[in-house]
């Protein structure tokens, strides 16, 4: 239920940007949790707080144009959303997917306002990529794709101004190719422009796996909170990308056993544990589906091609894969089956419904916004270290990075409890969250 005040500007946002529902859906998710805020501080209300955070400070839109190896000319769409610097410079990743437009842009960029806020670290929120389809292009056209597409950003972003990342579709070799050309044509060796690069030039140790380390130090603290712990659960994990890789890496090393994990052909069941070296070699070197991995596996392991993760049985969901992967029935599916846990390593894999199932079915569930910020807070730390000229060992960075992901934990907790919502971790990110953003605008004047 909305808040009248915010209902009206619910219904403006739905006005003024029609045909985005992923950019509905995720200001809806913030507008419902700060019912109560406005209760406590009417000088939000009054200042225009919240119609100011849901439109963006500036949003681009340009042409990449590049020609594949037999020379064909290819035209895509390039998106950079600066959403808002009231923290700290514009800071988010790049998607290369084919269903990025501008509404799923302006969702990932409103979602990170909130997840930069809660890391408590001096980053602003913003987002972009392309419509490109990265699954098919060699190397060659990846680079020649990635040059023309910074020919225009680069002109955007900065150190001190916008500082861009990996998401879908880019990785490190990405953000090499991006931080190559950005180099090239501003003549500065601006390490702290872009993050999620490379340990030779730049790059933070940690960075890679932080997503799927965070989620699951997330993960740990919800369990602790109850009493409980990791050890001897059964956990699924969607997707098998970059965060799910390490969620599962991570999830092993607290004693789960992680029995599946998908991509979009379908799932892998296996009941006595995923062989991650051989899931690495897979995925992220030969670029293969699941079901190469079932063949090579063995007997143990079950290939089961078009099928939801979601109806293996399982005590803790990870969901890492894409936005909206777990419906209501799938939520549905997953209480019944005994899940007593959810962190969204992905960026709103749950869609409405799916919360309000586990809300009402007392599962502690992680939003993304809260449980996968350990990607963009090493991300501060990688600016942090490029800032004055350093590099910390990996040590050192994950205990960072694990006191984040406590603190981060302990505030959505300690803030669900203020307004009266015990446990609520999704009005606990999303209250605190948006009050840090709120008073520092209110601080900088009408802006
Ligand atoms: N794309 C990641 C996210 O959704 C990381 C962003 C970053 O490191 O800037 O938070």
């Amino acid at each position: 239920m909305l808040h009248e005040k915010l209902s009206s500007v619910y219904d403006h946002v739905l006005r003024r940007n029609p045909g985005e529902t992923e950019f509905h859906q995720a200001v809806r998710e913030v507008l419902e949790s700060i019912g109560p805020v406005l209760g406590k501080h009417p000088e939000y209300a009054e200042s225009k707080i919240i119609e100011r955070i849901c439109e963006p400070e500036r949003q681009i839109i340009f042409r990449v144009p590049w020609s594949d190896d037999q020379g064909e000319v290819h035209i895509n769409r390039g998106f950079r959303v600066e959403f808002n610097s009231a923290l700290g410079p514009y800071k988010g990743g790049l998607r290369f997917h084919p269903s990025v437009y501008l509404g799923i842009v302006k969702f990932l960029g409103f979602e990170q306002i909130f997840k930069n806020s809660l890391t408590g670290l001096p980053i602003g929120g913003g987002k972009g990529g392309s419509d490109f389809e990265p699954k098919g292009r060699s190397t060659n056209e990846i680079m020649r794709f990635c040059q023309s597409f910074m020919t225009e950003l680069y002109r955007h972003i900065g150190e001190y101004t916008d500082v861009p990342a990996g998401d879908i579709g880019v990785g490190q070799r990405e953000v090499g190719y991006l931080f190559g050309q950005y180099k090239r044509i501003t003549n500065r060796y601006e390490s702290g422009v872009i993050t999620g690069k490379g340990l030779s030039y730049g790059g933070a140790q940690v960075r890679t796996e932080a997503t799927g380390y965070g989620c699951t130090f997330f993960v740990e603290e919800m369990l602790k909170a109850r009493g409980t712990s990791f050890d001897g659960r059964r956990v699924v994990v969607s997707g098998s990308g970059n965060v799910a890789i390490y969620t599962i890496e991570k999830v092993e090393q607290l004693g789960g056993t992680v029995i599946a994990c998908s991509d979009s052909s379908g799932y892998i069941l296996a009941e006595k544990g995923i062989d991650l070296d051989l899931l690495k070699q897979i995925k992220q070197v030969e670029h293969h589906r699941l079901d190469v991995y079932a063949g090579r596996a063995g007997k143990e392991v079950t290939f089961v091609p078009n099928r939801s993760v979601w109806e293996v049985p399982c005590e803790v969901a990870m969901p890492s894969a894409t936005q909206n992967e777990i419906t209501g029935k799938d939520a549905e599916h997953l209480v019944r089956n005994g899940c007593v846990a959810v962190g969204e390593g992905a960026n709103m894999p749950t869609t409405p419904e799916g919360i309000r199932v586990f809300l009402e079915a007392g599962v502690a569930f992680g939003p993304g916004k809260a449980a996968n910020a350990g990607g963009v807070a090493t991300s501060a730390l990688e600016m942090q270290q490029n800032a004055s000229r350093d590099s910390w060992t990996f040590e050192y960075s994950e205990d960072r990075l694990r006191e984040i992901m406590r603190d981060i934990h302990a505030r959505c907790l300690k803030t669900a409890d203020e307004y009266g919502m015990p446990g609520n971790y999704v009005a606990g990110a999303n209250i605190d969250g948006f009050k840090r953003v709120a008073d520092a605008m209110l601080a900088l004047g009408l802006i």
